[in-house]
């Protein structure tokens, strides 16, 4: 479905995913990452401490307070936004026009409020928002997880209400029901050829 009514733009460029918090973004551009080296995932810089696993320059550049000011100051990001009232995250804006200058399937995975900002500067790009199943779904999803203390999690679920109220905004919709389906409807929106 194309909620806005948009057409979608074949071929390369830069699509962004959003989506309310815990509904899986970063599970789906990890399966798109391993199953589609064809496209080009966008590296985030974040000011939140790395989760064990996580590996600088593949899940995010993890920076200092200061290097991030200094990116912001120096009109280095495309996009950035405090998440969940802590932490700052940010996209660099010369990686990505160096890739879709390059003709990469740029794909984003960002917050609502980074969303809203990329519509500003890039209204051309795709806007998909995932969405989950149902709400219980996400409830559990967030919790499950278990990465997050009880305030956090608290936190997040009530970003997560306004988040999901934000889904008319988007060009299309893909519910993340099963994480290969999803990857495949979204790199088929990205104009790539989803594998099954
Ligand atoms: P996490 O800390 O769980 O990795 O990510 C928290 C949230 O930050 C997720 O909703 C994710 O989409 C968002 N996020 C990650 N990178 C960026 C970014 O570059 N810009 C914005 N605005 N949000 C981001």
């Amino acid at each position: 479905p194309r909620a806005s009514g948009k057409p979608v733009p074949p071929g390369p460029g830069v699509t962004v995913l959003a989506g309310p918090t815990a509904v899986g973004k970063g599970t789906v551009s990890a399966y798109i990452r391993e199953h589609y080296p064809e496209a080009w995932l966008s590296v985030s810089a974040t000011t939140r401490p790395a989760r064990p696993g996580e590996q600088e320059g593949v899940h995010y550049f993890f920076v200092t307070s200061e290097e991030f000011d200094d990116l912001v100051d120096r009109d280095q990001m495309l996009e950035w936004a405090v998440v969940h009232g802590v932490n700052r995250y940010g996209t660099r804006r010369d990686k990505v026009d160096e890739a879709v200058a390059a003709g990469r399937h740029v794909l984003l995975e960002i917050d609502l409020q980074g969303a809203r900002q990329v519509r500003e500067s890039l209204p051309e790009a795709t806007f998909v928002f995932l969405a989950p199943p149902s709400w219980p779904e996400l409830v559990e999803r967030l919790i499950g997880r278990g990465t997050e203390t009880e305030a956090e999690q608290r936190r997040r679920l009530e970003t997560a209400r306004m988040e999901l109220a934000a889904e008319p905004e988007f060009d299309a919709v893909v519910v993340n029901d099963r994480v290969e389906r999803a990857a495949s409807e979204l790199v088929q929106i990205m104009g790539l050829t989803p594998r099954d």
